[in-house]
This record gives structure tokens, sequence and C-alpha cells, in this order.
């Protein structure tokens, strides 16, 4: 292989264990979040092993992503985050599927079709209190519960919502955001569960992890903001390559498309085969630093579409040498948050851009147990 994407089952586990300790003595339910292809890490084997985990629901934000793990055998209970239409509604009911519903249209389409099935539709209700991004306000929010209370077949299971600013320093505003949504759940004592939490969120404010907590980074093990605290947790995804060529470089000589980047002195250089084509970020041209013979390598020149070039004068490398773009070499070690940070954008952004041509392996106690 060319490159590849390590998924170390080992550290998923303790994250989850983490997580859940780091909570105590609270013990709301964990929303294992598997959504954009399990943040890079490949969905259904991620969801496959959370599920063994005894995760108590998956998220993802569409009912098209929740299929595909009921297509892979995957039981658990799923919850569709985002928007789903009336037609979502059929497969919902057959997979077993629990919507995130914003309409009286998609709320009757599932009471429809859970009757015809003579199978229970679950379903969450979404209260936008200040976000902005989809769910109802506080009235529709009450209207619709009330509604759906009375429809044959379907059974509101939760109400949520999602904070605006729970990755920011200052998350003063779930405070009020929390003061919303509890205006909301009071009049709606009936429905029994309620989560308002992200990583970042059940981690830092416990009287926000009320009944669930929807894990996503925290899971694969990068903290998600440096302003909580850190729960020890262990990166789950490491990205690696083998050079794909050295070649070495006269004073002047350039790298790669534009010539932006050109050796001050006679150079080493080394061809990495990953490109932003794989979703390694144009931004980190000249700002990236991968692992090479266990030390940091400047990343030179423009990163193209399958490739991009590391700066190896100072090591001992040849054609088939690992690269670790991401995770530990020796005794240093790459992460996703600083690659965020280098190349101006977020872990979130790193990992979930990771595309489905990597070959994932997924590994337990240093083994491959599975391919994807
Ligand atoms: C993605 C997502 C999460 C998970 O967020 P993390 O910060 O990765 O834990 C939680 N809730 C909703 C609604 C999301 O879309």
């Amino acid at each position: 292989m060319n490159a590849w994407i390590e998924v170390d089952f080992d550290a998923l586990r303790e994250n989850l264990r983490s997580v859940r300790e780091s909570m105590l003595p609270a013990t709301p339910q964990v929303i294992g979040i598997v959504k954009a292809n399990a943040y890079g890490h490949g969905a259904v084997a991620v969801a496959g092993e959370l599920e063994k985990l005894g995760v108590d629901r998956l998220g993802v934000v569409w009912a098209s992503e929740a299929r595909v793990l009921r297509e892979a055998g995957i039981r658990a209970p799923t919850l569709v985050l985002g928007h789903s239409f009336p037609e979502d509604a059929p497969s919902a009911v057959r997979d077993g599927l629990t919507l995130t519903v914003h309409s009286m249209e998609v709320a009757e389409a599932l009471s429809r079709e859970a009757m015809r099935l003579a199978r229970g539709a679950k379903a969450h209700i979404k209260v936008d209190t200040g976000l902005h991004r989809f769910g109802l306000n506080a009235e529709d929010a009450i209207a619709l519960a009330e509604a759906m209370r009375e429809m044959p077949g379907v059974e509101v299971e939760a109400l949520w919502t999602h904070m605006a600013n729970a990755d920011e320093e200052d998350d003063s505003f779930s405070e009020q955001q929390l003061e919303r949504f509890t205006a909301v759940a009071e009049r709606l004592a009936w429905i029994p569960v309620r989560h308002a939490g992200n990583s970042s969120t059940a981690l830092r404010r416990p009287e926000l992890r009320l009944s669930a907590v929807r894990m996503g980074l925290s899971l694969y093990g990068i903290a998600p903001s440096g302003f909580g605290p850190d729960p020890g947790l262990r990166p789950v995804l490491s990205l690696k390559a083998r050079l794909a060529r050295v070649m070495e470089l006269g004073p002047g000589e350039g790298v790669s498309y534009g010539l932006t980047w050109k050796a001050a002195a006679k150079a080493r250089v080394g061809l990495v085969p990953v490109g932003y084509g794989d979703g390694w970020k144009r931004q980190l041209a000249g700002m990236g630093e991968v692992l090479v013979g266990g030390r940091r390598c400047g990343m030179v020149g423009r990163v193209m579409m399958d490739h991009f070039v590391v700066d190896i004068t100072s090591v001992d490398a040849q054609e088939g040498s690992e690269v670790v773009l991401l995770g530990a070499q020796g005794s240093e070690q790459v992460r996703a948050d600083e690659v965020g940070a280098r190349a101006g954008t977020i872990a979130w952004d790193v990992l979930a851009s990771l595309q489905a041509r990597l070959p994932r392996l997924y590994l337990r106690e240093g083994k491959v147990v599975a391919r994807s």
C-alpha cells in the first residue's frame, strides 16, 4: 500500500470508557456519533465496534447514512440528527431508525407507515434554542410534540437541542440555550429522554448532560477544545504512507506545481503519495509537518491531488520509508487538532475530509482484524 489509515479499536474502547467515567456519577446514555463516515474512520466498522462495546445509540445526520449501517447488519438504535423528508418514512420504519421530526408531514408519514407495517416508530424532536441550523422554535416544537402524542404508531422518545458555542472558549451562551430548552421540556414532561451536549458540552458542563450525550470527536480520541477537562483520550486514527520517491535537489531547484518552494542549499526531498484527493488539506503547503525517521519534517511546495513533497534533508529515509501524517512514530506524535490549526481549520474537518480512497485497517492489540 502507498498510503493507508489505521483505526485502533483498543483506543476507541478506552475512549468510550474514559468518557463514561468522566461523567460519573451522572450516567447519561452515550450516543456514538458516526456521521460523515465516522469522522473518516469508516462508519460501518466503527459503528459495528461501538455496538459491540455497548454504546446506547448511534447517531448520524442523514437517513441514507443510517440505511448503510442497517444494510451492514448493525442493529443498534440509530438516531438521524438531520433533516428528513416524508419519503424517508417507509425505510425509517422498516429499518427501525429514529428520525428527528421537524414537520407534521414527516410525523404523519411516520404514523402512516408505522400503522401499515404494524411496527412502532420512534421519533425525536429538536428545539432550536439559538444555533439557527434546524429544529423548531419553542411553540412549534410543543405543538408538534402534542400532535404526535395523539398519532397512532409513533412515540416521541426524546427532545433535543444543540449548542451554538459548545467549542468556543466562552460557551456561556449555552446557559441561555439551556434555559430556553428547559422551558420547552417542562411543558413536555411526558417525553422521557433529553439530550443537548456534544463532546465539548458534555465534558465541560455537567448540567447539560441530561439523559443522553452525543459524543463524536471525544470517542475518536481528540479533546474537543482546550477548555474543558481532558479525560485522557487517545487518538484512534493514524494516517500513514510510504515514500514513493526520494530526490536530491541542488540549490535553487523547486518542487511541485508553481515551484513555490525552492531548495536554498543542497536538499533531499521525498514524495508522499497522499494529496488533497485523499482529503489532505491543500492549505498545509509550507505549513504542515509529518514524521519521517522519527522526526518532524516540513511539507514543502504545493499539495497536489495525489502527492505532496517533504523535506527529508535531516533524516535517514529511502523510497518505501514510513511517513506518519497523523499518529505517532517513535516518540513524536502529530494530532488532528495540530494539523487543523496548521491548515487554518479544525480537527473535525481534518478527520472528516479523509476520503474512501485510503484503505482502512482496523487493529486490536496491534493486529489487523478487519479492512475496508
Ligand atoms: C456532529 C454532532 C455531534 C458530535 O459533536 P462532537 O463535537 O464531535 O462530539 C453532536 N450533535 C450533533 C447534532 C452533531 O451534528
